[in-house]
């Protein structure tokens, strides 16, 4: 089913604004082409391959729209910059369907964010260069001379941020006197991040004759003002009931043990092999915990969070767009805007605020018609919780469990198969190795050796508890066990890899700590650490006696014991939820804990070699040629 026909028979909402009261007038737009389009603007949506217009272009499209001011509710992923690139049109190009020699512009788009703004001016350049437009990008962080330079030597379409725009414009540089139309996108966003300001200068630089074009995810009364101030006889349009929640997104929500999010992080990215991920985490410290995790076990993955510089971000964005890396760890407010054609998965780390944010971040997967998967991953005791947020937002969603090793064994299977089976171009050289091999190897050998060097790859899946009722039970209980009700998170500087396991931990913990076996509480094994609870009551004593026994030769007191900077995701939601502790998002630590002891240790754990494991000859080094594998 195409594009159109999938959407075209969606109902678009055009509301003519009243005083009070908006009449409501619902067309249907039948399936409906490109065809009436200037042939420049078409022809450049044909080499895209874009053959129907999504709802909000077919709404902007309709007679009734053509030249009206119009106040649309369309999101980032319907299509909306095509659809206001398109409503501009019939005031951009002369008779003969091209653009006019580029001098003062002739049309402005403002957007909330650098990235944003990158976005649609790329979306304008391929759909505008045929007509012979000049689009010139005008956004905070870039060189502001070189903008200045742009906009003196003739711009068609100027398109940046509001801060930018206003400088440009106050420095004599930016000259609006002959704009015909201008565009506010994400006005919602815009007016969020305090630029009404910038934004009312802006507009009152422009001819009252200019056409006004507004486009908001939301429309909160401060957006009804400023349409009220700036618009004449503007046309409602909405089509945001038909992009939302529906799309070509598969739900699905993975219930697992609060302990074992990540691990159920690392199997889903594994078995589903997205071109791009989009993980989403609910603070930026877990974001930065998430993005170390999957990085340290192999995975190419980049993160977005507030405390990332616009170069970082830049770099990050790119080094996606570029697929050297396929997996970006991000918070809400980080990720917003982002539109990544080939994201075809997202996963909800952490369970979203409200149905609004969880439409939101699946809706930067199933764009423009591609399929989208977006998984919700529910620690058991909040499976009612996302049950309500579900059918809130009318979703379907399948309940399921996390993918299993065994199953991404055979995934990968059926994807190696199809990776080796690919026809590939030999050169001379590469045959006569193969020549080589083959004298001194069987087929079977070689053959093998190539799947294993493919295999090595790909991250390690992880070994998940299996969801019995028992696995469900013990978390519950956990979370509730009496006295841990305040805890104190600590860090072992060892881990899986050092074979810490918990019936030799709990023992050297009661040794150099003077507790009991029964006032510790959870402990999480990670790859290179472990992190533990101790009751908060006890835990000055606890950190005294750490001190007291740490320092002597033995291998165990070398182990690095101290009260834990960042610790497991659950901790923070814990302390999220009863309030009365630090919040891991709160900044940094007032001070930094110091380690008990630090020194080289001889032997983690039963079974050691007496090195540490950065040491160890056998070690896994973490693979990254994640993305080679598909
Ligand atoms: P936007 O909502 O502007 O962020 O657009 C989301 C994505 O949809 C962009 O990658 C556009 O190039 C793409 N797109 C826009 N119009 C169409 C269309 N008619 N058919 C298919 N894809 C489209």
């Amino acid at each position: 089913m195409g594009l159109g026909q999938r959407l075209g028979c969606s109902p678009i909402h055009l509301i003519y604004p009243g005083d009070v009261h908006l009449r409501a007038n619902v067309l249907f737009v039948s399936s409906m082409t490109f065809s009436k389009l200037p042939p420049f603007l078409s022809e450049a949506l044909a080499e895209r391959g874009y053959a129907e217009p999504t709802p909000v272009q077919a709404a902007v499209l309709e007679p009734e729209a053509i030249g009206r001011d119009l106040v649309v509710s369309a999101q980032t992923g319907s299509g909306k910059t095509v659809a206001f690139g398109l409503s501009m049109a019939n005031e951009l190009l002369g008779d003969d369907g091209s653009m006019p020699r580029p001098g003062k512009p002739l049309a402005l788009v403002i957007a909330p964010t650098r990235e944003l703004a990158l976005q649609v001016s790329r979306e304008l350049t391929w759909l505008y260069s045929k007509a012979g437009a000049r689009i010139t990008t005008c956004v905070g962080g870039m060189n502001p001379s070189q903008e200045r330079r742009a906009l003196q030597s003739g711009a068609s379409i100027v398109v940046g941020t509001p801060g930018r725009l206003r400088d440009h414009l106050e420095r004599g540089v930016l000259d609006l006197s002959e704009l015909l139309a201008i565009v506010l996108d994400e006005a919602d966003e815009m007016l969020d991040m305090g630029f009404r300001e910038d934004l009312e200068e802006i507009l009152d630089a422009t001819p009252e004759t200019r056409r006004t074009l507004l486009f908001s995810a939301t429309m909160p009364r401060p957006i009804e003002a400023l349409a009220r101030r700036y618009q004449r006889d503007a046309l409602r349009i909405s089509t945001v009931g038909d992009d939302r929640g529906h799309g070509d997104i598969t739900y699905q929500a993975v219930t697992v043990s609060p302990s074992e999010i990540e691990n159920a992080v690392v199997n889903l990215l594994r078995f589903h092999e997205a071109e791009t991920a989009m993980l989403f985490c609910a603070t930026r410290d877990n974001v930065r915990h998430l993005h170390a995790t999957l990085q340290e076990r192999g995975f190419a993955v980049v993160a977005l969070s507030g405390e990332h510089s616009q170069s970082e971000r830049n770099q990050a964005l790119q080094a996606l767009r570029d697929r050297r890396v396929r997996v970006c760890v991000a918070t809400d407010v980080a990720a917003r805007g982002i539109d990544l054609p080939t994201l075809s998965l997202v996963v909800h780390v952490e369970i979203p605020r409200d149905a609004e944010t969880l439409q939101h971040r699946s809706g930067r997967t199933g764009r423009a018609g591609k399929k989208g998967t977006a998984v919700i991953i529910v620690p058991y005791p909040r499976r009612k919780r996302v049950e309500a947020m579900l059918s809130r937002a009318r979703i379907k969603a399948d309940w399921i469990d996390a993918p299993s090793r065994e199953a991404i064994r055979a995934q990968d299977r059926e994807r190696l198969l199809a990776a080796l089976l690919e026809p590939v171009e030999y050169e001379e050289d590469d045959r006569e190795l193969a020549e080589r091999l083959l004298a001194e190897r069987t087929p079977q050998d070689i053959a093998a050796a190539l799947v294993r060097a493919h295999r090595a790859t790909m991250p390690e899946p992880e070994e998940l508890i299996e969801n019995t009722p028992e696995a469900r039970r013990a978390a519950q209980k956990e979370r509730h066990r009496p006295g841990f009700e305040d805890i104190v998170w600590y860090r072992m500087s060892i881990g899986r890899r050092q074979n810490a396991d918990p019936r030799w931990l709990l023992p050297l913990l009661c040794r150099r700590g003077h507790i009991t076996r029964n006032e510790i509480g959870a402990i999480r094994i990670g790859p290179d650490e472990t992190h533990f609870q101790v009751p908060r009551a006890i835990a000055a004593k606890f950190g005294a006696a750490l001190e007291r026994t740490a320092g002597s030769d033995d291998d165990e007191e070398a182990v690095v014991i101290e009260e834990s900077k960042n610790p497991p995701r659950e901790a923070a939601r814990e302390n999220r939820k009863g309030g009365k502790h630090r919040r891991p998002n709160d900044g940094p630590p007032p001070h930094r804990p110091k380690p008990h002891r630090k020194g080289p240790g001889k032997k983690f754990g039963p079974g050691g070699d007496g090195k540490p494991a950065h040491k160890r000859k056998d070690r896994k080094k973490p693979t990254r040629a994640h993305e080679k594998n598909k």
